[in-house]
């Protein structure tokens, strides 16, 4: 039987973004998300998106898993298609729902009809195929408040739709609606769990990675990669830069004082993004920064960090505990990949007991010290970009 993806959308009470640019966003995102299973054609139909394949062998499950992972869905269901006759819908029902109507106790149907001239009426569609299935499995129960199973007919314009209960979608809004921004995704657990949180409002991601080579090995920027493809399953294609930050890194080390050297470490790490940030056009930073977590992450340590910032810094996960993150990381997928045992530029030069209150004068004092901009300006110049999807 022919199957379609009938997708719900998402926040539509939207202020500034009309349902149209809204839907043509969300539709233009599936495309590209489905785009390597074969060619989709998608309706707009009420308050429904209607995603057919145009290909005989598409690979449906996967074109599933796949939108699942849209951002702008709230829900979906798999639908079978048939002809607008009625012993027709009975046999599709049992047909497309017949395994999943056996695994359950209780069931209902639920007939619209957006056709008002079809000859059945809402209340005999129910009666007919509620019958038909009860005489097919006669353990079954009808319970009309609390189903295990609801069974929607949908009798539109030229078909009708079979389908079971909705599958929940990634909610959110489509990627893009938001405009870009910059990820700073170190190979943690925290910043890919950022990355994918933002995504789910609606930016798109660049993500910038500090390396710092030989101190880290190509082996570790492999890994943070790795991490981008996992959260690129939401977000879309991710721009993907790696900045060789060893230089700066070194000449901190050699003259700030060593309980400063993290926070001007971050510092520069913000300016170095700010200017990959702006060539990228994004608006704003993301970080996966979670307050008080380590001593960078203190109200004063931040405070610092944002004096230099030209841009909102977001950190998504700044209200967040270890715990609260490592859920949603388990959840997206990233959480395996973040455990493994690779080395991050961060980790290289730690001081002993950084400054958990860092005094701002003091910093710049420290940093002004050296001439950074040259600096910045080489590790900006060797940035390597590539995309990754
Ligand atoms: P994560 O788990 O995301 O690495 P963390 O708890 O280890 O975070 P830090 O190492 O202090 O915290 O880093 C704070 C944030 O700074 C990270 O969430 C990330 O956004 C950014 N960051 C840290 N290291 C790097 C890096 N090598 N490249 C890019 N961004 C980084
Ligand atoms: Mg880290």
């Amino acid at each position: 039987m022919k199957k379609v993806i009938l997708i719900k959308n998402g926040e539509l009470v939207l202020k500034g973004l009309n349902r149209s640019t809204f839907e043509d966003m969300l539709i233009k995102n599936m495309k590209r998300r489905l785009m390597s299973l074969g060619s989709f054609k998608f309706t707009k139909a009420q308050s429904t998106i209607m995603a057919e394949p145009e290909d005989e062998d598409v690979d449906f499950d996967e074109a599933v898993e796949r939108i699942k992972k849209v951002f702008g869905i709230v829900a979906f269901s798999v639908a079978g298609v048939t002809e607008k006759d009625l012993e027709k819908i009975k046999e599709a029902v049992m047909d497309f729902l017949g395994d999943e109507l056996r695994s359950v106790k209780t069931f209902k149907v639920n007939a619209k009809r957006s056709d008002k001239k079809f000859r059945y009426k809402s209340p005999e569609i129910c009666r007919e195929v509620g019958g038909y299935i009860l005489s097919n499995i006669p353990s079954l129960k009808v319970d009309v408040h609390n189903p295990e199973l609801t069974v929607t007919v949908e009798v539109r314009d030229k078909y009708v739709f079979v389908h079971g209960n909705q599958v929940k979608g990634a909610g959110g809004m489509p990627v893009g609606s938001s405009g870009r921004a910059a990820l700073l995704l170190s190979g943690g657990i925290d910043s890919p769990v950022a990355g994918y949180m933002m995504a789910k409002r609606g930016l798109v991601l660049t993500a910038i990675h500090f390396a710092a080579p030989p101190y880290t090995s190509p082996r570790a920027e492999l890994k943070v990669k790795t991490l981008a493809s996992i959260v690129s399953k939401y977000s879309g294609r991710i721009n993907f830069a790696v900045v060789p930050f060893t230089e700066i890194q070194e000449h901190i080390k050699d003259n700030c004082p060593e309980e400063l050297f993290t926070i001007i470490m971050r510092r520069l790490m913000m300016k170095v993004a700010l200017r990959i940030a702006e060539r990228d056009k994004c608006q704003a930073l993301i970080t996966g920064e979670s307050l008080g977590q380590v001593a960078s992450q203190t109200i004063g340590a931040i405070a610092c960090t944002d004096a230099v910032a030209t841009m909102p810094v977001f950190r998504p996960c700044i209200g967040m505990d270890k715990e609260e993150i490592i859920t949603v990381a388990r959840k997206i997928g990233t959480f395996e990949t973040s455990l493994e045992p690779y080395e991050d530029c961060c980790t290289v030069f730690t001081p002993k007991h950084p400054r958990t209150r860092p005094i701002l004068e003091n910093v710049e004092a420290a940093e002004n010290a050296v001439d950074f901009e040259e600096l910045i300006e080489r590790a900006v110049e060797k940035t390597r970009f590539c995309s990754v999807e």
